[in-house]
């Protein structure tokens, strides 16, 4: 879980900045390569942006469980991090996607995220921005934060109250 650190908006980042780069990249450059030979940009414009890794977590008897809990330094519209530039100095314990993380057991990722399908040998489906071209796209179809019943962490100590058994977790 996010540790309690002053929030603090970056001035001069943007969250969305990032749907910029959508026409810079090879058209389904994710079918032709794999997780490990990815750029850099392809490999951050991989995230759909969901938001959902950002939900807290408990572990219970060898499993992930899901809070509706986010850490605070998420913007619950865009469910993009506020922070991303710098989200690993000012919450320790922000999880980086990178390989290892995506086949950690038991899984911690959402079983819609695009690292995890990809590299499960799913392709990405129908709504994602990649795909669709559009970043709504996954607000649309319902499979990000944005509308849903979630509530900052800031103040909250009794995660286990805040469970929830989403079909898309
Ligand atoms: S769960 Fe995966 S696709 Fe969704 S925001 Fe996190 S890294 Fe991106
Ligand atoms: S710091 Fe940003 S990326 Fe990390 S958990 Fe919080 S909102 Fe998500």
């Amino acid at each position: 879980m996010s540790q309690n650190t002053n929030y603090t908006l970056e001035p001069d980042y943007n969250p969305e900045d990032r749907f910029k780069q959508y026409a810079t990249v090879e058209p389904e450059f994710w079918k032709k390569k794999n997780l490990a030979e990815m750029s850099k940009t392809e490999w951050e414009l991989l995230c759909d942006g969901c938001g959902k890794c950002c939900l807290n977590k408990l572990e219970i008897k060898g499993k992930i469980k899901f809070t509706n809990t986010h850490c605070r330094f998420l913007d619950c519209h865009s469910c993009l991090c506020k922070i991303y530039p710098h989200r690993f100095q000012k919450v320790p314990d922000c999880r980086d996607i990178d390989l290892a993380a995506i086949r950690e057991k038991p899984r911690w990722l959402p079983k819609t995220c695009a690292y995890w399908l990809l590299d499960n040998g799913y392709d990405l489906p129908p709504w994602h921005p990649l795909v669709s071209g559009r970043a709504e796209s996954v607000h649309e179809a319902q499979m990000s934060l944005r509308g849903r019943n979630i509530v900052s962490e800031s103040g909250i100590q009794d995660y286990e109250n805040y469970l929830v058994d989403w079909e898309d977790l």
